[in-house]
């Protein structure tokens, strides 16, 4: 069983006051803390490991090219890719999402051809295909949603055509919570011969993901949610695909030979990463990996689901408190507005008592209409977070409901 309040130590962030109180983060959704092992591992490339890779010929070149790859090999193990060579670094979701989409439209969209996104997804999982369909005259075609914020997947069946080139589809809402089930709707874009990305930006800490057992395309996720650096993100795609998509940026790096008439790209995974990569970051990032790993994603998931179901109980037995999202797989994120309170004031007032929480549309405006809310109160817990915190949070919502 995961002992949380062992593994606080693991966390410096934890071990201060926030407005002369014990910081309790309720924001992990947005980002999460780092461990001991990250910031080490940080502190030791900044402090003996600076060198440039890929290039150099020197003790400390190679010696970061050697760590830089082992990551690779780490997030290869992590999601059970079957080649080390369809993991492209990148910064963050934002930007696999991005690559993907432009790749992806260049290569294979055209007039009138379909991309199918849902209701919930994250402005980084639209705009990026917005922009792409402007330009190409494809279609975006979106799943609705329920009540309860759940994907009506009989919806999705309809939608699915020959037309339909791509689905892009979060895995876990970062506003609801809600777990959609996309094995199978993968198995459904695949039966017409659509390709499939996951948006794990939400879910790469909290459950185990297998890229091969779920069939998938193409996963996005971010270092920074699993407890690595900022900056560092994760573009897993099929290596067929990849090797078919154009480059998407030139530089350093990505070319093999480059003469003024005419460049020859780098095999996978260089063609997709031109110029100096966050070397520091993605060499963290195995320890954060490493981190999770050794814990256990299952432990972590049982763990974060009875927070999750201990804080939804708690929470609902305020009067006047409305949970947004109560799909029946969730993971461990409440959305809540407060009768009379505006969220963005529980958030202020949340704060002056070291409680951190998040407030405002989450980047997901769309869902903010589907519910006619302006904005929601986001709690949002992990592994150091504890039944007492949330004791603590309820006492401070109720305080507050009586305030406003
Ligand atoms: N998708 C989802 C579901 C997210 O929660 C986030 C981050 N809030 C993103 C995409 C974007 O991630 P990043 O900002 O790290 O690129």
């Amino acid at each position: 069983m995961l002992n949380s309040k062992e593994l606080r130590k693991d966390f410096p962030a934890l071990n201060q006051l926030v407005h002369k109180h014990p910081l309790i983060y309720f924001d992990n959704a947005a980002s999460t803390l780092k461990p001991l092992t990250v910031i080490n591992r940080l502190q030791q490339h900044y402090s003996y490991e600076t060198a440039n890779i890929h290039r150099g010929v020197h003790f400390l070149s190679e010696q970061g090219t050697v760590f830089y790859e082992e990551t690779r090999q780490k997030v290869k193990e992590f999601i059970n890719a079957g080649h080390g060579h369809e993991i492209i670094f990148t910064k963050g979701t934002t930007e696999s999402i991005n690559l993907v989409a432009q790749c992806f439209a260049e290569k294979f969209l055209q007039a009138g051809d379909e991309i199918i996104l849902s209701h919930m997804e994250h402005h980084s999982n639209i705009v990026p295909w917005q922009m792409v369909a402007e330009k190409t005259g494809a279609l975006i075609k979106v799943i609705p949603i329920d009540d309860a914020g759940e994907l009506i997947l009989h919806e999705y069946t309809k939608l699915l055509s020959e037309k339909t080139k791509i689905v892009s589809v979060v895995h876990s809402s970062n506003t609801l919570g809600t777990i959609n089930p996309i094995k199978e709707m993968i198995r459904s874009a695949h039966l017409v011969g659509a390709k499939f990305m996951v948006d794990a930006a939400q879910s790469i800490a909290h459950m185990p993901i297998d890229v091969q057992d779920l069939d998938c395309d193409f996963l996005a996720f971010s270092s920074h949610k699993i407890y690595g650096p900022t900056g560092v993100g994760v573009l897993y795609g099929k290596e067929a695909l990849l090797n078919a998509l154009p480059p998407y940026q030139g530089g350093g790096d990505m070319i093999d030979r480059v003469t003024f008439e005419k460049t020859t790209y780098n095999d996978l995974p260089h063609k997709f990463e031109a110029g100096t990569p966050h070397i520091a970051g993605v060499i963290a990032l195995k320890n954060a990996l490493e981190y999770v790993a050794d814990l256990g994603l299952n432990e972590i998931l049982r763990y974060e689901d009875q927070l999750l179901a201990y804080a939804t109980a708690e929470i609902s037995k305020i009067s006047g408190l409305q949970i947004i999202g109560t799909g029946k797989k969730k993971s461990a994120v409440i959305s809540f507005v407060m009768q009379g309170a505006h969220p963005h004031d529980i958030g202020t007032l949340l704060d002056q008592q070291g409680i951190a929480i998040r407030t405002g549309h989450h980047c997901t405006q769309p869902l903010m209409e589907r519910f006619n809310v302006p904005a929601t109160a986001r709690a949002s817990f992990t592994i150091y977070n504890t039944t007492e915190e949330i004791d603590q949070f309820i006492q401070a919502l109720k305080k507050i409901k009586d305030i406003l």
